[in-house]
């Protein structure tokens, strides 16, 4: 018995050398493999888990500290972009109200808004690159919404942004029109044109023809008339771009309060309506308004005919 244990107790510690011999020979041969390059497949896949590095906070603006240390998957965003990250507004859910007819459909006044939004206007395509003719603003009694710009007929007028055409139709006073909405949240109308060269709910890249430069409707003399709106609320032109390079100021429009102030201005605009036996002197008397200022408001002379129903601005 006791012999028997004793050879057992031998042929075990001699399987076990040999294991362990076995063992040392693979890790040698895995040696071997690596130094002949015949890891390669591994080595790749290691390779491409980086390192975790936390970014420092100027790399990361705009997220809280939290997110910069505690953030499992640092790599999925690149520094690179995330360097000039800005968190620019979601689209407004009344832009689900989509109409191919009205210019402004959703009804919403942006007069003394509470929020700031942030659009990407770096995209920009300048429309036209010629001189302005007509500012946006007073126009004695009426509100220039837009900007004109100098075209001669039958140039191609440009889509500003990427986005998809709304409108495309003919009206009394913009002539033939289009009304793009644009991906960062801006809607433009281009007047006046001669030609249409879009059709509705066509998607349109910035830089392509919408239509070419014409003297449709209430014009007088070829020109591109240009708004931009922001939830069908007129933006002036000059707050986005500089129309003398044909540049945007910014890469970023910064939307507020302030942007849609000059509505309360034309709010306090008062009219006096013309009625039968109303003569210049007597409108002065009436408002307290000289008679002068009423001309220059309204651009009129002093023996220009007052129609019975006009309206006459005296402030
Ligand atoms: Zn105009």
């Amino acid at each position: 018995m006791t012999l028997k244990r004793l050879i057992t107790a031998i042929m075990l510690l001699f399987a076990a050398g040999i294991y362990t011999d076995a063992c040392a020979q693979k890790k040698l041969g895995t040696g071997i493999r690596k130094l002949l390059g015949m890891e390669k497949k591994n080595a790749q896949t290691e390779l491409s888990y980086p390192e975790f590095k936390p970014l420092s906070y100027q790399e990361y603006c705009g997220t809280s500290i939290e997110d910069i240390f505690y953030n499992p998957n640092p790599e999925i965003i690149p520094i690179s972009t995330e360097r000039n990250f800005t968190d620019f507004s979601d689209l407004p859910d009344e832009y689900d109200i989509w109409s191919n007819s009205t210019i402004n459909p959703y009804g919403i006044s942006l007069v003394g808004m509470k929020d700031t939004i942030k659009i990407d206007v770096k995209g920009y395509c300048p429309p036209s690159v010629k001189h302005v003719t007509s500012d946006w603003g007073f126009r004695k009694w009426k509100f220039h919404y837009g900007i004109d710009l100098k075209v001669h007929r039958g140039d191609t007028v440009r889509c500003a942004f990427d986005g998809t055409v709304r409108i495309t139709r003919r009206d009394r006073g913009y002539g033939y029109f289009v009304v793009v909405r644009h991906d960062n949240g801006l809607e433009t109308l281009y007047g006046h044109l001669n030609k249409i060269l879009v059709k509705n709910d066509q998607k349109i890249k910035a830089g392509q023809a919408v239509g070419m430069g014409g003297n449709t409707g209430r014009s007088t003399g070829y020109h591109l008339h240009l708004e931009f709106r922001y939830l069908g609320n007129p933006i002036n032109p000059n707050d986005i771009v500089n129309f003398e390079t044909h540049e945007v100021h910014k890469p970023v429009l910064v939307l507020n309060a302030r942007t849609f102030a000059y509505k309360q201005e034309i709010d306090k605009i008062r009219y006096w309506t013309v009625r039968k036996g109303d003569t210049l002197g007597r409108i002065a008397y009436r408002t307290g308004v000289s008679v002068n200022k009423l001309c220059k408001l309204n651009g009129i002379t002093k023996t220009t005919v007052l129609r019975i129903g006009r309206k006459i601005r005296y402030t």
